[in-house]
């Protein structure tokens, strides 16, 4: 396995008929890149920013947030680094943000809510992606939004940081992409709506399950409903490709369903242009990319979307793998 693992790095996640899809890395610190491109990564889809902020006295300056993107970004060679803006909450506590308790930190003051209300948090965060852009390519992704007046108010915040780095002198690439997490279903109802306001959709399923299903992620008493399979979360994924490409904007995702191998001939289907996932499940979801039709991947999309259990659409998929192999 180790082997072919080797040999799949250098090929690309190409159908049959070869269509393309870019298989990218999510990482949580510069440390991660080394695994991910080992696996032959094309760059980083989500870069959880999170780790700078956590276990310290004081938020990280924009100085030492540069450093570290730039990293990563100079990492990325050719290949786009997607870096999410600070996605951290209630759930985990900061002693410089004062987080009041929450009885449902997972529905609380979290993610861009904290971001638009804490500007001079948010800001030193901006300024070192847009100077890190120097050395790469780079796109800001903002987690959580629920409506399009977030993704303004946020653009509006990019603005005044690359005003203030000019007004430094300081080096910084202008015109860096501003995407979103899709992983609210707000965000997926209205997918078409938002799709005007930004460049690009990632699909973070981790997210978008608990709160469709309206299943904790983490409470292991639920954990048999939770499930990328549920029609529910099936047909919004679907709606969201679909709506982001009406738009001509470029559709990810960087939920674990992006590196589960069962899940990803529903995905090729329905046109995803980047899956984004941990380092060891880039092999396994390019081994099956690299075996799929369209035609009968297609076939099997919309019978599963035809399906009302998630058992079904488990079952299908599992079937449909047998005969693959
Ligand atoms: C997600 O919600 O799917 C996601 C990728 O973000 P996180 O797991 O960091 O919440
Ligand atoms: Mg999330």
């Amino acid at each position: 396995q180790k082997r072919r693992d080797v040999e799949l790095s250098t090929l690309a996640a190409m159908t049959m008929e070869g269509k393309k899809i870019q298989l990218a890395a999510n990482i949580s610190s510069p440390a991660d890149m080394a695994a991910g491109l080992r696996q032959g990564a094309e760059g980083v889809g989500l870069f959880r920013s999170e780790f700078l902020f956590l276990g310290r006295e004081v938020p990280p300056s924009e100085e030492e947030q540069f450093a570290a993107y730039r990293e990563v970004v100079e990492r990325c060679g050719n290949h786009l680094c997607v870096i999410r803006t600070m996605d951290i909450g209630g759930d985990k506590p900061l002693r410089y943000l004062n987080i009041n308790k929450e009885d449902n930190p997972f529905l609380g003051w979290r993610a861009i809510r904290i971001s638009l209300e804490r500007p001079e948090l948010f800001h030193a965060q901006l300024k070192a992606i847009l100077r890190a852009g120097v050395y790469g390519k780079v796109a800001i992704m903002l987690p959580m939004i629920i409506s399009a007046s977030e993704i303004a108010r946020a653009r509006e915040c990019v603005a005044r940081a690359a005003t203030e780095l000019a007004r430094e002198g300081k080096a910084f690439a202008a015109d860096v992409p501003l995407g979103i997490m899709i992983e609210t279903p707000a965000a997926a109802v209205t997918a078409r709506e938002l799709a005007a306001e930004c460049d690009f959709f990632s699909i973070g399923t981790n997210d978008l399950v608990q709160y469709t299903l309206a299943v904790d992620r983490g409470n292991p008493a639920v954990s048999p409903l939770y499930s990328h399979f549920h029609p529910a979360v099936l047909k919004l994924i679907d709606g969201v490709v679909k709506a982001g490409h009406e738009r001509g904007i470029w559709v990810g995702m960087c939920g674990e369903m992006a590196g589960d191998p069962l899940a990803a001939p529903l995905l090729t289907a329905m046109g995803f242009d980047e899956l984004s996932m941990s380092a060891p499940s880039i092999p396994r979801v390019k081994e099956v990319i690299r075996k799929l039709s369209h035609q009968s991947a297609q076939e099997l999309l919309n019978q599963a979307l035809s399906l009302k259990e998630t058992d079904a659409v488990r079952s299908l998929v599992e079937e449909y793998r047998e005969q693959m192999l």
